[in-house]
């Protein structure tokens, strides 16, 4: 298939880096810039990674080339997962299909861009706090960010080892069930992805689900998106699944103590940046160590990373890790608990994937670092618990803009997902973006 990548990139600037691909590839897939690849130039969004050519594939894209897949585009993002609209990548802003004066979402949304834009397209996206589903809602597509562990994170470059998850976007549902086996399975080069249940695919499905009350009861869901979330749930009920409310008390932690454990494994992860080993090593050879170190950190890291290495930073900092970081962990406990309960009687628990529909870039501008935190507050709470979880398409505003609902089913619970999203697709008819490539 020929794809005119060239223009359509100088259109919504969704790749950081593409190339053509053979006409007889099997399948064509894109990938989210911090996913190491061999014949691409990795740069996780972040200008102090310009010029880093890896040695080697993740083992998610060697996976997806070895079932035959073609990798055709390493796509935008914010620096290092660092957001949630896209905006602070050091390489232009992807804009989205449904309106070029909007966001495509972040941190993934470049993929997110190109499953909505490319015929036939899945693209690996990464989720730490929210940043797969996210973008998926934002445009219109699938997004399924797997349970902890389910999938690979070698030749991921980390933003939160903990929560950092690789998983899927794509037009069509069908390619959930397609692809995530491809990239699924243990791998020795990454400890963590080497116990997991086999993934049983078409054997569970969507029963009940529940909705906390705690999340969609409260201001702060725009009128839009809880329109079409109730109609959604109208949807469901005709696909004779039972839905009750319940309480999730421990909802409204998940935010801070999120950004603290994120910040903290973030401000860790950064060190190794310092301008001697991967990518940009343009400094001042002449100054002493912590001086070149500082010179080149303030000069190529993000206005977004510098504010994170300072919140992570102090957050583990003796004196003050009980009082932050490891109580953020208790938190992160008491949350898979409240998920853990309702589990017991329903297979997913449903609200909408983000609070309003994808905002102009003139309003995120106006945005403070709190407010764009704020906005993850749906997306979050799967995430800190490692949980799978799945945005699907489920309505549009008035200004035709996509909105999406989520699905949190319980670890290794991935099946229930898919089935829902298959059926899903065969009911709701879902838009291609007006802007057309
Ligand atoms: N918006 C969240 C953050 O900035 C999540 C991003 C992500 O999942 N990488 O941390």
């Amino acid at each position: 298939m020929k794809l005119n990548l060239k223009d359509i990139n100088e259109r919504y600037e969704m790749f950081t880096a593409f190339s053509d691909v053979p006409d007889d590839s099997k399948f064509i897939f894109s990938a989210k810039d911090n996913l190491t690849s061999k014949d691409f130039e990795t740069t996780a969004g972040s200008k102090i990674l310009k010029g880093y050519f890896p040695p080697f594939d993740a083992t998610p894209i060697k996976k997806m080339r070895e079932a035959g897949g073609a990798l055709c585009g390493k796509t935008n993002m914010d620096e290092f997962g660092f957001g949630t609209f896209s905006t602070n990548s050091a390489f232009g802003i992807p804009k989205n299909p449904f309106d070029l004066n909007r966001s495509c979402g972040g941190s993934s949304g470049g993929s997110a861009c190109a499953a909505a834009v490319l015929d036939d397209h899945v693209s690996l996206g990464v989720s730490t706090g929210g940043s797969i589903v996210c973008p998926a809602s934002f445009c219109g597509v699938y997004g399924l960010a797997p349970s902890y562990g389910r999938v690979s994170r070698y030749g991921l470059i980390d933003y939160g080892n903990s929560l950092d998850k690789v998983g899927l976007l794509s037009f069509k549902a069908s390619d959930l069930r397609k692809y995530l086996p491809v990239i699924s399975g243990k791998d020795v080069h990454d400890p963590t992805s080497c116990v997991q249940p086999e993934l049983e695919l078409g054997k569970k499905k969507m029963k009940a689900v529940a909705i906390p009350e705690e999340a969609v009861k409260g201001e702060g869901i725009s009128k839009d998106v809880m329109a079409s979330f109730e109609s959604s749930l109208e949807s469901l009920k005709s696909m004779s699944i039972d839905i009750e409310y319940v309480s999730m008390p421990t909802l409204k932690y998940s935010i801070p103590a999120y950004y603290v454990i994120a910040t903290s494994e973030a401000s860790t992860n950064l060190a190794r940046y310092c301008g001697m080993r991967y990518g940009q090593q343009e400094g001042d050879l002449t100054l002493k160590f912590d001086d070149y170190f500082t010179s080149f950190r303030s000069q190529y890291f993000g206005d977004e990373a510098k504010r994170r290495i300072l919140l992570g930073t102090f957050t583990r900092m003796v004196g003050y890790a009980d009082r932050y970081y490891n109580k953020a962990l208790q938190v992160r406990e008491a949350i898979i608990n409240d998920y853990k309960k309702v589990f017991e009687r329903f297979d997913a628990v449903v609200t909408p994937t983000m609070p309003f529909v994808s905002p102009r870039f003139d309003e995120i501008s106006k945005m403070s670092a709190l407010d764009s935190y704020k906005a993850d507050f749906l997306t979050v709470p799967p995430n800190i618990t490692g949980m799978p979880h799945l945005s699907v398409p489920c309505g549009y505003s008035q200004e035709g803009m996509p909105i999406g609902l989520m699905f949190t089913s319980d670890h290794w619970n991935e099946d229930v997902l898919i089935d829902m999203a298959e059926r899903w697709d065969s009911s709701f008819k879902v838009r291609h973006a007006e802007v057309k490539a």
